[in-house]
């Protein structure tokens, strides 16, 4: 089997490394003796010019630094202050300064350097996500002839929102050096063919085929997945928290997201102000848990959205709250996964209601930890690419926070047949889609798209 090269902005550095991409990577790295390569996660001003090798896994792993300019203008920057905004559907917030994309070009050009002489004849290389959609392009122009993948985490934008990046026909120049490019939904895909075909003189062929820059390129969905059978074992053993003590009698609804403009938490304690104004019986009956960890806190746009939710829940606490009782609990802290396990377990809500996202995997892991004799209520936003698949949630739109306080309602008073009938029809989905089975669709893909 030829060997996988896997490039990924970020690498997992450490012993016994875990996490959804690990796993998803970890078995078809293993078995061919293959290599990943990402930042390594430190800022120096004169970083090697050399790929580092690390120890400590069942592959090679090999990580580079990056300078604080090229951290600013190529991550912070290009990757998540226009890229990342972009494709969220949010151009409003994009900020754009011409040595973000100057950075984004080099710091491309510059992996594209040191990965080459560690590349070999019959490689396959999977490069993952935003920051790297140039790579492949740097890679040809050093003479790298196999196949190589891309595969997009994020949503990718339709033409209005593409027109709006400070350099849409390059974009799609980028992608046209790669055989594959691999999204998380139908969705994506049919954006990406609408803004190719309006933003450039790209040819659709068929529905997976086509010619940009007179390269021809195939693109699928493959919607990501999680490494099910672990999550369920890891929600079996948690440990009931002594804190969670407290919350006997309330019901609990949980939501679990980086603190992103994109994931809809103002929206969501909207909807549960209104819940809670309309049904006064619910005082001190039900509350819901937030936890949401600071992500990119040096670009403004997040440091705006931490304060409006900080606001918002102060706000709603302070109209609702009794001395037994606070409706909002919101942690600004990462949790660990074990410890997340066994709170979606004991939240009869999980609330998943971003304005846009890729896949959404927190969705998973809610359905996967529940107890199936007695699970709780996925209710997910129609603007996930989680929202194609798990239609037996109760889908919504996230902007209507009437919508939304209803769905509430309805997940908290939901008969028990009805709750499993749905957990388990879900549950199924996430176990078959896992993480293996789509690292597994994705290779198969790249191996069969034309060179
Ligand atoms: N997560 C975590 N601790 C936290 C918050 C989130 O481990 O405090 C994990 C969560 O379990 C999930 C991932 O981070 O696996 C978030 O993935 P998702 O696709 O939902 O959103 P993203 O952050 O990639 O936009």
């Amino acid at each position: 089997m030829s060997r996988l090269v896997a490039v990924s902005n970020r690498i997992p550095l450490g012993d016994n490394p875990s996490g959804g991409l690990v796993v998803a990577l970890q078995d078809a790295l293993r078995t061919s003796g293959g290599l990943w390569v990402g930042f390594s996660g430190e800022t120096v001003e004169d970083p090697a010019e050399a790929l580092a090798f690390h120890e400590g896994a069942a592959f090679q792993r090999a990580s580079f630094d990056l300078t604080p300019q090229d951290h600013d203008e190529y991550y912070l920057g290009y990757s998540n202050s226009v890229l990342w905004p972009v494709c969220h559907g949010r151009a409003d917030l994009m900020r754009i300064l011409p040595e973000y994309l100057d950075g984004y070009r080099r710091v491309n050009e510059r992996i594209a350097r040191l990965l080459a002489p560690h590349l070999r004849e019959g490689d396959r290389i999977w490069i993952h996500d935003y920051q790297l959609f140039p790579l492949a392009g740097e890679l040809r122009k050093l003479g790298v002839r196999g196949p190589i993948g891309h595969f997009l985490h994020i949503p990718f934008p339709g033409p209005a929102d593409c027109a709006t990046l400070p350099n849409p026909p390059e974009l799609f120049e980028w992608l046209s050096h790669y055989d594959l490019l691999g999204f998380q939904a139908q969705r994506d895909l049919d954006n990406f063919a609408a803004s190719a075909r309006s933003l450039t003189d790209a040819e659709q062929v068929s529905d997976h085929d086509f010619r940009i820059a007179d390269r021809h390129i195939r693109a699928g969905v493959f919607p990501i997945g999680i490494d099910a059978d672990s999550f369920v074992a890891e929600a079996e053993g948690a440990r009931e928290e002594d804190r969670m003590r407290s919350l006997t009698g309330s019901q609990m609804m949980i939501g679990v997201d980086r603190l992103d403009y994109s994931k809809g938490i103002p929206q969501r304690f909207r909807a549960f102000q209104y819940l809670l104004e309309n049904d006064p019986s619910l005082t001190e009956q039900v509350m819901l848990l937030q936890i949401a960890p600071p992500t990119r806190e040096s670009v403004e746009a997040y440091q705006q959205i931490r304060e409006e939710t900080e606001h918002l829940a102060g706000r709603i606490n302070g109209q609702f709250a009794t001395v037994n009782w606070t409706p909002i609990r919101f942690i600004h802290r990462p949790i660990p996964r074990n410890e997340l396990a066994g709170l979606y377990r004991q939240s009869r809500v999980g609330l998943v209601t971003p304005l846009a996202d890729g896949m959404n995997l927190v969705a998973k892991e809610y359905v996967a930890a529940q107890n199936a004799a007695d699970p709780g209520v996925l209710i997910l936003s129609r603007f996930a690419g989680a929202a194609e698949a798990m239609t037996e949630a109760l889908i919504i739109n996230p902007h209507d926070p009437w919508e939304l306080a209803q769905a509430m309602q309805q997940a908290i008073a939901m008969p028990l047949d009805e709750r499993r009938d749905r957990h388990a029809a879900l549950l199924r989905g996430v176990v078959e889609q896992d993480v293996g089975w789509w690292s597994a669709t994705y290779l198969r893909a790249l191996a069969q798209a034309p060179g």
